[in-house]
């Protein structure tokens, strides 16, 4: 038997996004656990915005779990909020929201700044670096500062070692901005990791003094330039069963047909403040427009290169929502869109 350290990991109650929270408990297990072996836990609601004080109590419900190699005999518990009862979602519960498919698979390209002293890292005290140019996949000290690397190094470590399905991390278009891609298959899978993935980042920069800046327009301008400096967003890219095996022009369509239809819902909830980042510049569409396109950077919808090739087949990068959204809704607003088709 050995003692293994369970972080707890749930999403809080604060608008317009949540924050990550958690805490550990200590368990003997024969080796490391599996989920069902997770004790269901708890904690005081009322302190997250999640409950009233006289009656606090929230639930915890393990739905995956992770190695932590930072830790000996570490455990990783990305957890649901249940209500008291153990079975209705907390209205928090933003994962209960999206429909079961195991056949939906999702890739998320999540860009952040790393922020030091009240300004991405590498900007110099009360101005702004060179103009942006070299910094995306940028090499070298006047580029990517001398921190940066290491912190991204490591997170890519952290989260193999975990067993989070990484892709691959970039440099980004502003200085300070950075990327990471997660791909996961099933409905909720890839919105699980990236969860942990973003909680492993978090808490890895604690230790350099280094906050991340989650929210989709940190800088707005730099001089007389207003907005010269990209926003950050969370790339969604996804694909049914039925687009990568059948797919075709007519079901295509039909499917961009739904995604107009619902601009108002989806852009519900793909990050606050994303009026500040969808403006049609940067690579992106205005926010209160749809349209899609072959390798179109400057569309919502991106098909990538070999799509119309492949017959309409394959999987599609919608390009709106935010740096700073919940990949749970947003795998939700998807899958829901995608299943009012009728094929
Ligand atoms: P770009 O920066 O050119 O938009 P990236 O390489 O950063 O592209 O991201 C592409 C994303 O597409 C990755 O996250 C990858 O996992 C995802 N992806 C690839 N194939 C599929 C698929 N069949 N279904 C869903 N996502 C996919
Ligand atoms: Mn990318
Ligand atoms: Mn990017
Ligand atoms: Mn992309």
């Amino acid at each position: 038997m050995a003692k293994y350290k369970l972080e707890y990991i749930w999403l809080d109650g604060y608008t317009p996004v949540a924050s990550l929270r958690s805490k550990t408990q200590i368990k003997e297990f024969a080796s490391f656990p599996k989920l069902a072996q997770l004790p269901v836990w708890g904690f005081d609601g009322s302190s997250t915005q999640q409950a009233e004080g006289k009656s606090s109590d929230c639930k915890l419900h393990p739905v995956a779990v992770f190695p932590d190699t930072t830790r000996k005999n570490g455990v990783l518990v990305m957890c649901e909020v249940l209500m008291p009862d153990d079975k209705t979602p907390h209205p928090s519960n933003s994962r209960a929201t999206i429909p079961d498919d195991p056949d939906t698979w999702f890739g998320f390209e999540q860009e952040y700044f790393l922020y030091k002293d009240g300004k991405p890292l590498g900007f110099p005290c009360g101005g702004y670096p060179a103009p942006q140019g070299p910094y995306y996949t940028g090499v070298g000290y006047k580029n990517v500062g001398c921190i940066a690397r290491e912190i991204v190094e490591k997170h890519i470590d952290i989260c193999l070692d975990a067993g989070i399905n990484l892709e691959g991390i970039n440099a980004e278009v502003a200085k300070g901005q950075w990327e990471f891609q997660i791909f996961g298959k099933g409905s909720k899978n890839a919105a699980d990791q990236m969860w942990v993935a973003r909680y492993i980042l978090t808490r890895l920069c604690e230790g350099y003094g280094v906050d991340v800046e989650w929210h989709c327009k940190p800088i707005l301008g730099a001089y007389d330039k207003p907005l010269d400096w990209n926003g950050s967003g969370m790339h969604s890219n996804f694909s049914t069963k039925y687009m990568r095996e059948t797919g075709g022009k007519a079901y295509f369509e039909k499917l961009m047909k739904a995604f107009e239809k619902n601009i108002a819902e989806h852009i519900a909830v793909y990050g606050p403040d994303n009026h500040l980042r969808l403006t049609g510049l940067h690579e992106t569409q205005s926010i209160d427009k749809f349209s899609y396109g072959l390798s179109d950077r400057g569309a919502s919808i991106r098909m990538p290169v070999n799509f119309i090739s492949n017959g309409y087949k394959g999987y599609l990068e919608d390009r709106r929502p935010n740096s700073a959204a919940d990949p749970y809704l947003v795998a939700g607003r998807i899958v829901k869109t995608c299943q009012s088709v009728k094929i």
